[in-house]
This record gives C-alpha cells, structure tokens and sequence, in this order.
C-alpha cells in the first residue's frame, strides 16, 4: 500500500470521527505535543477493543445519548481506564432544566458508577433540596468520566480526551441552564486562564447555555464559611429556570381547559390549578417557596 493510499484511507477514517466531534460542540482539537501524530504513541495500559477503537464512527449523539454512554464505557482514550472500577457517566434526568457539572468521579462514584454520591454529593443533594429540586429532576455528569488516581485533579490532555463526551451530554440535553461545580469545570468549559473565585456567581456562556461558575461542593465541606456564596449562585439559576420561557421540550403541555357551559367533554381535575405544582421539572418546591 502506498503512502498516499494510506492517507486517503485514514482521512475516510477519520472523517465520521470529526463530524460526531462536530456535532458535540467542539469546534477546537487540542494540539499534540511531541513526535508527529502520525506516529502512534504509548496506549494506556487498560487499551483493549471495544466499540470506540473498532469502530471510529462513534455514533452520533443525535443517534441518542445511550450509544455515547456505550462508548464511554469501553473507552480507553486517557491514562485514566488504568485505575478505574467503574465509567462515570451521568445520572438524573436527561430532560432536566439544569445541568450540574462537576470534576470527576471520587472512590465512592467510581464504586457505585454514579457521580456525586460520596460526601460531597450528599452536599449536592442538600442544595438541590433548597432550590427545590430533586437530584432526578436535575442531570449531573463530570468533566471526565473515571477516577484519577487518589482524587487527584486530571490533567489537561485527559480533560481534552474526555471533553467530547460532556459535548454529547449538553448538545443531548440541552438544559436551560448549567452550573458549573468547581475551577477544573470552569476552565475546561469557560476557559483555561479562569479563577473560579472570580468568575463564581456572574452567568457565563457554555454551548449557548447560561452557565453559572461556583464553588465545588467538596470545597465547601473545607470551607463551610463560602456556603451562603454557593447559596447565592444558585437562586440565581433558580430564578433564571423560573422565569425561561416555556419550552415544549421540558415543559408539561398546559392543562385542555374545562368544556364551555352546555358543552360536553371529559372533566379534567385540577385544570386551571396551574401546571407547575405537579411538573416534573419545575424549579419550585416546598423549601424554595
Ligand atoms: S477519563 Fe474519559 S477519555 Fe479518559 S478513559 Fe475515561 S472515558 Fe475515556
């Protein structure tokens, strides 16, 4: 085979590759440093065959986020497949109104699969509970998808590694708004200069989403003093959800109003009561009233 055989099949390889890339919101690929990138360099030691590396079509997140998910799950794209027990993913509802977005998974997530079910995410829990949500009304995901080794922060090529996933998830969900849950969410999202103590509690924008930047929830079992700050940056999403228009992909469709005098129809109970008591993802709730 010559060498530009070879080129012309890598291109047709790689071209499904960069359009679902496309289609997840990155415009940008990281540049590699060091020898050509033409040159395979040393694969993790987890590297095995799975769906990403037989198939570089991944599919498309229009094709539904299950099959991202899927991939994620036999990924060995960064070093950190080597220590993990469990791909992190998501959980909550993948038609929330808000999206929270943490670092990446702890001992405790990586056992369970699940992110944010350690300490710090039983803080998460108590704050949803005071904007007046339940953890399945919101979608939780992090920035990268397994546990780096002794909670350490990931480093920046592992973060661009794992990045098109979260891509998939927010192009996927579209929710009205995304918290961003500490500085290694900020600058992966936002930018890689940002502080998160200057940037927390002003909206910013993510993928043409409302972003608000605040503390991580594990900062705040060190620093339990920055609390009323966090509490701030979340009414704030509170009220913008409150106030966004409706929108029929997260919006109950409103109550058929009663038949008219001298009409017959069936009685709808409870019509005209307002739908947001009983919706599913309403911002409202016992603690935010
Ligand atoms: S952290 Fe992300 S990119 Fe790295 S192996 Fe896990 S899923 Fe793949």
């Amino acid at each position: 085979m010559t060498v530009t055989s070879d080129a012309a099949d890598l291109s047709r390889a790689l071209l499904p590759h960069l359009e679902w890339l496309r289609r997840a919101g990155v415009t940008l690929l990281p540049a590699v440093p060091g020898p050509s990138s033409l040159v395979p360099g040393p694969e993790p030691a987890c590297a095995n065959p799975g769906p990403w590396t037989e198939d570089p079509s991944p599919a498309a997140p229009a094709a539904g986020l299950d099959a991202v998910r899927r991939e994620a799950e036999a990924c060995t794209k960064c070093r950190l497949c080597e220590g993990r027990t469990t791909v992190v993913f998501e959980d909550g509802s993948r038609e929330a109104p808000v999206m929270f977005i943490g670092e990446g998974p702890g001992a405790e997530e990586d056992r369970q699969g699940l992110p944010f079910v350690g300490p710090a995410g039983q803080l998460l829990t108590r704050i949803l509970l005071a904007m007046g949500l339940r953890r399945d009304e919101v979608y939780i995901a992090n920035i990268v998808k397994c546990r780096p080794p002794g909670n350490r922060t990931p480093e920046p090529d592992e973060v661009a590694a794992c990045l098109p996933y979260l891509r998939a998830q927010i192009a996927a969900v579209r929710p009205r708004a995304i918290v961003l849950l500490g500085s290694v969410a900020a600058r992966a999202l936002v930018g890689p200069e940002v502080s998160i103590t200057r940037i927390r509690g002003r909206f910013t924008d993510v993928d043409g989403i409302p972003a608000m930047p605040t503390f991580h929830p594990a900062y705040l079992l060190r620093n339990p003093g920055e609390k009323r700050k966090v509490w701030e940056d979340v009414q704030k999403v509170r009220d913008l959800v409150r106030s966004s228009r409706p929108d029929p992909l997260h919006d109950p469709p409103p109550p058929t109003p009663p038949p008219a005098p001298g009409e017959s129809g069936p009685t709808v109970p409870g019509a005209g009561e307002g739908a947001e008591a009983g919706g599913a993802h309403s911002a409202t709730g016992p603690e935010a009233r």
